[in-house]
């Protein structure tokens, strides 16, 4: 059999969670991969580490201050090191044939469309550039020929399972999600929980942002976004299941009764492997499953009262406009605040939905535009936080208290 030609690849936040995962896949086969760009946000000794192991022509970090210091670790190699903004504008540039979009939230759009503008096959794990851009991402995708790859492990799943040519007869598409660190909570009692304790999911390691992300259950109302924009589904046809297992990823139901579903232990690597072989398909050591010692697998309908982001997501959808981005914004900032101890857990999703109610803005109809109304949404929700009140509430809880929010 001939060997599989060569494929380039980028990776857009190589140092994190889904871009070390990307990374381990590449090493597994090394005479499949050549690895074009890799870049990070401000991990300099990981990234130095990385371009020393896989020797990419480019690397690229956010953070500028880290430029001297990475240029340093480097000096002996034939690797171009860049810093700042444009740097990681530039890896997008370097002619990859694949490249992983693995930043999070909208700091990783103006690469992400770099590479989808030159017509690269894009690996999609960033959910956040997908819910803000939406139809405007899906539009230059479709204007440059671009590959546009479901990484994010549900969607990966109904990509596996979603019959295309057999659309008339999908009913609904339905996403598992695990239901958290917090699923059993009482409201009341999520209302305490501190970083540490949502960082700890039961299942899956991962990133900070969409570790609280899953406690809260906002990733699974930003996922019923990017199901909706990635396999063009209405709102009401897309469900979502608690499958506290984790095991089955996500499932397509048809209208003869049939439902497909994608298994698979809890693990990135699976989806990225996927997603890098495609449209065939790589070996990956120690993922085997073994049902009979999972023995079981249990659904429950998630509780749309303990977890509003479901029903706010749900509300955006029908909305239309900037409601999606200014959900996202608003949530970006509301993590990075409970992450520095500002706002307690329950208020991320109380300040995403007062930021709902300001005054809706329309759709937007450039990435310049997507941008643009971002940056308004989040100076919008630092201003109402920036403003609000610390109170403690009659349970003796520190929360905050808001006037009405303004964009
Ligand atoms: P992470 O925090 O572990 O890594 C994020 C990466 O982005 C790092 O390389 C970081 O340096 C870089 N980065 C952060 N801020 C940046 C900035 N301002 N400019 C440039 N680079 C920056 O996150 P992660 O868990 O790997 O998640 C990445 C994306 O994939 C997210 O959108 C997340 O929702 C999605 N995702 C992750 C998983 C998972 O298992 N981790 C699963 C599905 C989807
Ligand atoms: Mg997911």
């Amino acid at each position: 059999m001939a060997a599989a030609a060569m494929k380039t690849v980028t990776v857009l936040g190589s140092t994190g969670s889904v871009g070390c995962t990307t990374l381990q896949l590449l090493e597994s086969d090394p005479e499949r991969f050549h690895v074009q760009a890799l870049t990070g946000g401000g991990n300099w000794t990981l990234l130095a580490d990385q371009a020393r192991r896989l020797r990419p022509g480019f690397v690229a970090i956010a953070d500028a201050r880290h430029y001297q210091s990475l240029k340093a670790a480097l000096a002996d190699l034939p690797i171009e090191v860049a810093a700042g903004p444009q740097a990681l504008t530039e890896a997008a540039r370097r002619p990859a044939e694949w490249v992983m979009a693995g930043i999070v939230g909208v700091a990783g759009l103006p690469p992400t469309i770099e590479a989808v503008r030159r017509g690269a096959v894009v690996a999609f794990a960033n959910k956040e550039c997908l819910v803000s851009a939406g139809a405007v991402m899906l539009e230059e995708v479709a204007r440059a020929g671009a590959t546009l790859l479901p990484a994010d492990s549900e969607h990966n799943a109904i990509f596996q399972v979603f019959e295309e040519r057999n659309r008339p007869q999908i009913d609904r598409i339905i996403l598992t999600a695990s239901g958290g660190p917090f699923r059993e909570l009482s409201f009341m009692e999520m209302r305490a929980k501190k970083p540490a304790q949502a960082l700890a999911h039961p299942n899956w390691v991962m990133g900070q942002k969409i570790s609280i992300d899953s406690a809260t259950m906002m990733n699974k109302g930003l996922e019923i976004i990017e199901a909706h924009h990635l396999f063009a589904m209405p709102e009401d046809r897309i469900d979502v299941l608690v499958h506290p297992q984790s095991i089955v990823h996500s499932l397509v139901a048809y209208r003869d009764g049939s439902v497909l579903a994608q298994l698979g232990t809890p693990d990135m690597a699976t989806p990225i492997a996927h997603v890098l072989a495609w449209p065939n398909r790589m070996a990956v050591e120690g993922r085997a499953m073994n049902l009979s010692e999972i023995a079981s697998l249990t659904f429950e309908e998630p509780d749309p009262l303990r977890f509003p982001a479901l029903r706010l997501a749900r509300e955006v959808l029908r909305a239309g406009g900037a409601a999606a981005l200014i959900m996202n914004a608003a949530n970006e900032v509301a993590v990075a605040r409970f992450l520095a101890g500002e706002i307690g857990f329950t208020d991320i999703v109380r300040v995403v939905e007062r930021m709902l109610e300001s005054a809706p803005m329309r759709a937007p109809g450039t990435i310049a535009e997507v941008l643009e109304f971002d940056a308004a949404a989040r100076r919008a929700t630092q201003t109402m936080l920036d403003e609000a009140t610390p109170i403690r509430d009659s349970n003796g809880q520190d929360t905050i208290a808001f006037a009405a929010a303004s964009l």
